[in-house]
């Protein structure tokens, strides 16, 4: 069985739900929820609304100690390629894998392997190699 933990939201326990309620009859009191899984904030939330408690007070302070953006990131047609595949678009019926550039709509064909397998084809958005083998439709 996996190991139980808490939800991080500040307020959780604050949130009147049965499954929250502890305690004998005469000294009842409302927990944080505790799971083994949850499904908000990489798992460390039950609910989006612990997670935008949590956000609410510790986002200042988490982006301050990460690094603030102070000035835009940039995409332009150097770093805006993506791996993409059309459905059933080959003869076939297979799909056609390719790299996309989404700033110049440049399209290059990869085999579905190298789609699958390859993540050194695109770095950050750039493409680090132009030598692809063209897979046979
Ligand atoms: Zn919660």
């Amino acid at each position: 069985m996996s190991q139980l933990k808490y939800c991080q939201g500040p307020k959780c326990h604050t949130y009147d739900t049965k499954d929250r309620k502890r305690g004998p009859k005469d000294n009842k009191r409302n927990e944080t929820r505790r799971r083994s899984r949850m499904y908000y904030g990489k798992g460390n939330f039950c609910s989006l609304g612990c997670y935008n408690d949590w956000a609410e007070v510790f986002s200042d302070r988490a982006i301050d100690h990460f690094g603030r953006v102070t000035q835009p990131r940039v995409l332009t047609k150097d770093n805006a390629w993506t791996k993409r595949y059309d459905w059933h678009s080959r003869e076939d019926g297979g799909y056609q894998h390719y790299v996309y550039n989404h700033l110049t709509d440049e399209r290059i064909p990869l085999t579905e392997e190298q789609y699958n397998n390859d993540d050194t084809i695109i770095t950050d958005g750039q493409l680090t190699t132009r030598e692809f083998y063209t897979p046979t439709i």
